[in-house]
């Protein structure tokens, strides 16, 4: 509730002020502090402004201005009551007298008042890492940029205070590029956070503290995360960090995302910023030059006197933008009452100074700001002696006696503490064979081969024991239940479903494994940058290919991934040839299917078939280029992150989110399709059939399997299926094949459940029908949350209607051919 929603009369207590800079300090000065007294007055007769009362004086405000205060109603005893209660100042320690626990009012203030906080940074330094240490979520870590394209919010309680956590994707600047990049900007307009936590990464200073200077231009209360404090003490480097905090106006927290480390101390910070008791604090410009100054005031000024300016963004980060001819604050800058008189202004002063300037206003604001962050720099910070001398043999050392010895060691020790120039080295070593000319593309394919053939030959003991647990499961169930309509749907319908799904989740998740291993050790990144070539040709780039391997685990992720691709048609393409990238779901079809025909080669031809998806998502793209997705090329830049260690926790965590994700798929959309699979096989019930006296016991088991499939075929499951069997029966296909594909839309999953429940597939196959049938779910019509996701993405339902058009057609296609020519081998 805020300041705003109060009605004449109204008593309330403040409980935050929200906004920046000059306005908040303006209202703070006027009293306007945590825990006061306010009371309505009275409102202006055209509703606006409104007269409070506040510590024995009248103050007015704007609606827009008193909706940035937040309160809580209380009645006039409670407000008394907590008048007497109210913290006093002690000044010899200048800090709030008693801490938050001991106050009974604080403590309810506390309750209804949440800290709005955001995590911010650079690509890749840590912040959903700290984000889960924080907040105790599972979110998805790796190394590369790009694993968070979407913000994530959490809230929990520290200390009695309420926090609301928010994880945002890395950016390099606030002038997005591409969509994941605009998200940050959106929320922290949406958010309004009361502090700002900046992920910095301590061994790439520099360049991260570039992005802080842009939230000091912002005017926004930071607290300043050192993550990845480890990498910067083992490098030798040495930091003062509480120096660094002095000169930004920023208070610096050193901690460790991956071990958890500083996170309480993290927090403590977030809430005496809050809360205006930290003594770093300080309200800081980055100086430009007095010309560019000159230029920003008079806007500022301009800016401050639109009756539309309403303090949610810094007039000066406006002024900035509007300067350097930023399109997305020029759009953002519309909604002003004289926009058009600022967007003419600005454009001068932008002339004015280029002019001057001889180069782009807006290199020469990042000039600025990079020489504001290398002085701050050279003043507390020393980087690590490289350690470039030759290394003496140990032999040559002891030779010349004590002196060389003792330089030796000391000698050794810099290399020890150099462990980041190790680091590198062992990156640099890494890289030379990972990303080698000629051999990386071998290893890739290694890679890739290992990855299917571990899934499926590793898979094969758990998922024996599943197999088993359900067999049991089943066998009683029908020994103890009568045989009526619900054992059959529990066992014929559900368990054979949901079973038959259940028993692929080892394989499942050991190919998740490896994507995770992907992601954990920056092996992601090289892919991308070994492929950045091979897209080239089909008009994509590097970036790309990271989705792509994605979209191995579940499409839907990999959808959203493709947010950090900067060029709008990259992006659409790469969404559209996603779904040829096989998903997880499908990969129990294949399992069960070439585990039936291949035997000890199936691992190969698992590996084969992805491929196979790859090379039609290639030609796809090729095809898209050159019709309807024309473009030019757009630059690759990317970051190589050094490789790291996975961590158990958080390859840990990715595959329980994984397996719980399974789980409920199970219990949601797998369950009721195989309810309804059954249910319409099951239906309508025909006649019993009655054997006739005499019959050996052969003929009786042959006639009763004769009726059983007379009514399979007269079951509403049967029409269906004979229904669409002519579309599919030149791929070498029958009814109950064309059944699972169509059950197969809601889930790829449901293919296999579906199998399950109607029939036997060592029966119903052959291997020619079997490989038409991969083919085919290989390639056609995404899932539903496939589907849904293109249309939110792409920002059209259109994409979604033509992907599943077009993968529809090109499975058909396939099939086809896969049949014909196929017929002539097999
Ligand atoms: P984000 O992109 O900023 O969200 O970063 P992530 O949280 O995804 O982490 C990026 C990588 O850095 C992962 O491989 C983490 O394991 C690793 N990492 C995160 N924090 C630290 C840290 O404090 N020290 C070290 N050495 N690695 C870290
Ligand atoms: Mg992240």
């Amino acid at each position: 509730m805020t300041l705003n929603d109060l009605k004449e009369g109204q008593q309330a207590i403040i409980l935050k002020i929200r906004g920046r800079g000059t306005f908040r300090h303006r209202i703070i000065e006027l009293g306007f502090v945590r825990g006061q007294t306010v009371r309505v007055l009275r409102s202006a007769p055209l509703k606006d402004p409104v007269v409070f009362r506040i510590l024995d004086s009248e103050v007015s405000l704007r609606r827009a201005e008193a909706s940035q205060i937040e309160v809580l109603v209380c009645s006039m005893e409670e407000a008394r009551e907590y008048a007497a209660l109210k913290p006093v100042r002690t000044f010899e320690k200048d800090r709030c007298h008693g801490n938050p626990q001991e106050d009974p009012l604080e403590k309810k203030l506390d309750s209804s008042s949440v800290i709005e906080v955001c995590m911010v940074g650079n690509p890749n330094t840590g912040k959903t890492s700290l984000y889960n240490a924080l907040s105790g979520s599972s979110e998805h870590v790796g190394n590369y940029s790009g694993v968070t394209v979407d913000a994530k919010t959490a809230e929990f309680v520290y200390k009695g205070h309420r926090i609301r956590l928010t994880d945002l994707p890395g950016t390099y600047s606030f002038s997005p590029y591409s969509p994941e990049e605009r998200v940050v900007m959106e929320q922290l307009l949406e958010r309004r956070p009361d502090v700002i936590v900046n992920v910095v990464d301590a061994s790439n200073l520099e360049r991260n503290l570039y992005m802080t200077t842009q939230l000091i231009d912002m005017d926004y209360r930071v607290v300043m995360a050192l993550n990845m404090y480890d990498e910067l003490q083992a490098s030798g480097a040495d930091l003062q960090y509480e120096y660094l905090g002095k000169l930004l106006g920023i208070p610096v927290v050193p901690t460790v995302g991956r071990t958890q480390t500083g996170t309480g101390a993290l927090l403590d910070k977030v809430i005496d910023v809050n809360e205006d008791r930290d003594q770093t604090v300080r309200h800081t410009h980055i100086p430009y030059s007095e010309e560019m100054e000159r230029s920003l005031r008079d806007l500022q000024e301009a800016i401050w006197q639109d009756p539309w300016y309403d303090n949610i963004y810094s007039s000066r980060y406006l002024a900035i933008k509007l300067l350097e001819g930023d399109t997305e604050w020029i759009d953002r800058a519309n909604v002003l009452e004289n926009a058009d008189r600022f967007k003419q202004m600005a454009e001068a002063e932008r002339n004015r100074l280029q002019k001057m300037y001889g180069e782009d206003i807006d290199q020469v604001f990042a000039d600025y700001r990079y020489a504001f962050v290398r002085g701050a720099l050279k003043e507390c910070y020393r980087p690590a002696a490289l350690y470039t001398r030759r290394r003496r043999s140990p032999h040559r050392t002891c030779r010349h006696g004590r002196a060389v010895r003792h330089r030796a060691r000391r000698l050794y020790r810099t290399r020890e503490r150099n462990a980041l120039a190790v680091r590198g080295r062992i990156t640099a070593r890494l890289d030379n064979l990972l990303t080698h000319r000629i051999w990386s593309f071998p290893i890739f394919l290694a890679f890739l081969w290992m990855m299917f053939q571990a899934t499926f030959t590793l898979g094969q003991y758990p998922m024996d024991w599943i197999e088993s647990g359900v067999e049991a499961l089943a066998a009683w169930l029908n020994s103890v239940m009568p045989d009526n309509i619900l054992r059959a749907v529990l066992v014929d319908g559900i368990i054979q479903g949901v079973g038959g799904v259940l028993v692929f989740l080892p394989n499942i998740l050991i190919l998740f494994l490896f994507i995770s291993l992907m992601e954990a050790t920056g092996y992601m990144a090289r892919v991308a940058f070994i492929m950045d070539k091979l897209m080239h040709t089909i008009g994509l780039h590097g970036k790309s290919f990271i989705p792509l391997i994605i979209g191995f685990g579940c499409n839907v992720p990999a959808i959203m991934a493709t947010r950090t691709i900067e060029n709008k048609k990259d992006r659409l393409i790469t969404m559209l040839i996603l779904p040829f990238m096989s998903c997880s779901a499908r990969l129990p079809v294949y399992v069960l299917l070439t585990g039936m025909f291949f035997g000890a080669k199936a691992g190969t031809v698992i590996f084969l078939i992805y491929l196979f998806g790859i090379l039609l998502s290639i030609l796809s793209a090729l095809l898209f280029r050159h019709t309807i997705l024309r473009a030019f090329d757009s630059p690759f830049v990317m970051e190589m992150p050094p490789y790291r260690w996975p961590t158990w926790r958080s390859v840990g965590q990715s595959l329980g989110t994984r397996t719980m994700q399974y789980l409920k798929k199970m219990g949601g959309v797998i369950l009721i399709a195989s309810v309804i699979v059954w249910a319409l096989g099951y239906f309508p019930i025909s006649p019993e059939v009655s054997l006739p006296e005499g019959v050996s016991k052969q003929t009786a088991g042959l006639m009763q399997a004769d009726a059983e499939k007379l009514h399979m075929e007269n079951s509403y499951l049967g029409r269906i299926g004979k229904f669409i069997e002519p579309v599919i029966r030149p791929l070498g296909m029958n009814w109950q094949m064309g059944i699972c594909l169509l059950a197969g839309i809601s889930a790829k999953e449901v293919v296999v459940s579906t199998m399950s429940v109607i029939m036997d597939p060592a029966e119903t196959f052959t291997p020619l029908s079997a490989l038409s049938f991969i083919a085919f779910v290989l390639l056609y019509f995404p899932c539903v949350a496939v589907f849904s996701a293109i249309g939110r993405e792409s920002g059209s339902w259109k994409w979604a209607a033509f992907t599943a058009v077009y993968t529809t057609a090109v499975a058909w296609i396939v099939s086809f051919l896969v049949f014909r020519i196929g017929g002539f081998f097999l």
